[in-house]
């Protein structure tokens, strides 16, 4: 954990809906510290700069889908504004296949698929970020920045265990934001027999969402599906995000099959290795403990992982790395990767602020060298 924040968020929390409340009261119990979630969503009416009044969260739950208010700080109301009033200029429905070179090895222009058509940017520098699955495939497909091998390599998730409970009072899970209150109280717990640690994050659903999950994780269907589905109104969820260490086990390759387009699709080998195993059995056992304590019954525990990270690692190290701590290809000096795909580890904790403050360093560390004399 970094250094305390010097300075208050400028607006108040969200109000703790059902599934928090029950959370803090379980939490309480084992007097287990329990904190709002700094939730990327607003409180209250919000002026910010290049976007104009953004509207309070109505707290009807719809994040996971999108969010029609511009409460929630969604890439739109925020990062793309802003560099669009700076001057850049998006070119929707465009899905990058390629990129030409010349003979120092730099790249000279982007080959995009546009409604069908193929079209080029040329360009002075690449800032890609894709995403921990898209990038990597991109190097590959193209055999770029890939001389070690190490593009697509240590693909991690969280430790993403789900406990879900009914009770007695009114839930409606689908109300409020949904990981209303969280706990850190587990970050690097002691004395557990396994590296890192995990926070503890309360859960809504949506009821779509949570059919679904009954029948992919706890083998619900049928008859025996819609009976627990009545409960939905009645049911509140708590989970963890845990570490994953990288291992050379778990990693993200080129497959024979093909998309739309022809490219080879990604194929991802992912197995729990023992320590994520080890973080999930802890959690599951303090998350029931919670559960109970808050007054769940029927409790059912789900194992999941959550998250794309790693693949195209930031290193010191030119030999275990594909991109420099400023975010600069090793190989390939004029790209850069600013998305979680560069992420070493995955941390105990949802990933995007990580992402987006490593993205922010990634330009202006560019931004700075670009001024200084060569
Ligand atoms: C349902 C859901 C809930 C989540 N909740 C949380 C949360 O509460 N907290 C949290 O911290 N994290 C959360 N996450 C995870 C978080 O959203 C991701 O980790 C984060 O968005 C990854 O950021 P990124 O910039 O690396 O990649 P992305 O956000 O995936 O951005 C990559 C972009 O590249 C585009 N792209 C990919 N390939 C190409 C191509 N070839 N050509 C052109 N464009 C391309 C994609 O369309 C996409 O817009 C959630 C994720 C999901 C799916
Ligand atoms: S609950 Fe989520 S989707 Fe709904 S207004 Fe609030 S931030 Fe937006």
């Amino acid at each position: 954990m970094g250094p305390k924040r010097k300075n208050n968020y400028p607006l108040q929390p969200l109000p703790l809906n059902a599934a928090a409340q029950l959370m803090q009261r379980g939490c309480n119990s084992f007097k287990i510290k329990t904190s709002p979630a700094a939730n990327a969503a607003l409180s209250g009416a919000y002026y910010q700069e290049h976007v104009g009044w953004r509207r309070a969260c109505t707290n009807r739950g719809f994040c996971q889908t999108g969010c029609s208010v511009g409460a929630k700080a969604s890439m739109n109301v925020t990062f793309i504004s802003y560099a669009i009033h700076f001057g850049a200029e998006v070119r929707a429905e465009s899905f990058i296949t390629g990129f030409g070179g010349n003979a120092a090895g730099n790249i000279t222009a982007v080959i995009y698929n546009r409604n069908g058509k193929e079209e080029k940017q040329l360009c002075k520098n690449v800032f890609l970020c894709a995403g921990a699955i898209e990038t990597p495939r991109l190097l590959l497909m193209n055999n770029l920045a890939n001389s070690n091998g190490m593009v697509g390599k240590n693909f991690m998730a969280h430790v993403g265990t789900q406990v879900w409970g009914e009770f007695e009072e009114m839930v409606r899970p689908n109300k409020g934001i949904p990981g209303g209150l969280i706990s850190e109280d587990m970050h690097r717990p002691p004395s557990t027999g396994f590296a890192g640690g995990y926070i503890l994050q309360s859960i809504g659903v949506m009821p779509v969402t949570y059919a679904s999950q009954l029948a992919r994780s706890s083998g619900f269907w049928g008859q025996a599906l819609r009976d627990k589905m009545r409960t939905y109104n009645h049911t509140a969820g708590i989970n963890m995000h845990g570490e994953c260490l990288p291992s050379e086990q778990n990693f993200l390759e080129l497959s024979d099959e093909k998309d739309q387009l022809g490219l080879p699709k990604p194929r991802i080998h992912f197995t729990n290795g023992d320590n994520e195993n080890k973080m999930s059995e802890h959690g599951e056992k303090l998350m029931v403990q919670i559960w109970k304590a808050a007054g769940a019954t029927n409790i059912i525990v789900q194992q999941r992982m959550a998250h794309t990270i790693g693949t195209c690692r930031m290193s010191d190290d030119e030999a275990i790395g594909v991109v420099k701590s400023n975010g600069q290809s090793f190989e390939v000096s004029n790209l850069y990767i600013a998305d979680n795909s560069v992420f070493p580890g995955s941390l105990s904790a949802n990933p995007a602020l990580t992402i987006m403050a490593i993205a922010l360093r990634t330009a202006d560390l560019f931004l700075e060298q670009k001024k200084s004399p060569l």
